[in-house]
């Protein structure tokens, strides 16, 4: 393992992550090893880009008062572990050592509560309009680091959140790029665990 990985694994931070921590998240129970990232993707309001209000969001700080939309979702309590903006910037909500609140019901392959043994990443986006060359980037090689710290998340543990909650949530959608993401994966990994050094 990289020392780059070794110290994601040990801290659960990623070190060029903004820090945002979020209080809505609770410990993984005994005995659930993190083995599955998921994709979301999540736009407020939704369609608009670059606001404060997703970080509100996962703080429990979002005014409902300020967009209709907002009224119908302020108090619920959810949070992702990483969010990659539109410009690439990545933020930290949750401790990856940590169960962020992200799948809600869900199942893989049998195994119901991804929650309990998942990464949850949101890209800032929406289901239909094309993500960013360097959301792509940055989500690849933080999962490629994400990997290397808990290699039992293997390449078909890769998955999106339509994909364990199907009926009922659609994101990434289908204008989630996956053959270009997963390119960009194996060429960081074809380019060796040196390639992954924890910086854009
Ligand atoms: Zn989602």
């Amino acid at each position: 393992m990289t020392e780059a990985a070794e110290q994601l694994r040990a801290t659960g931070r990623v070190a060029e992550a903004r820090w945002c921590p979020s209080p809505n998240f609770g410990e993984r129970p005994a005995g659930s090893a993190v083995s599955l990232l998921v994709v979301h993707s999540i736009s407020l309001p939704p369609g608009h880009y670059g606001g404060p209000w997703i970080e509100q969001f996962f703080c429990n700080q979002l005014n409902p008062g300020e967009h209709p939309y907002f009224a119908s979702i302020a108090s619920l309590q959810v949070s992702s572990h990483l969010l990659i903006r539109r410009d690439g910037e990545l933020v930290q909500f949750v401790n990856l050592l940590k169960r962020a609140w992200h799948a809600g019901r869900s199942c893989f392959a049998g195994q119901e509560e991804c929650n309990d043994y998942s990464i949850g990443i949101e890209l800032e986006g929406t289901d239909t309009a094309p993500y960013t060359r360097v959301q792509y980037q940055a989500l690849a090689h933080v999962s490629a680091l994400i990997i290397r710290a808990w290699p039992a998340i293997e390449a078909d543990r890769i998955t999106g959140h339509s994909d364990i909650a199907p009926g009922r949530k659609t994101d990434p959608g289908p204008a989630f790029d996956w053959s270009r993401y997963r390119r960009l994966l194996a060429e960081i990994d074809n380019a060796g665990p040196h390639a992954v050094t924890g910086s854009q």
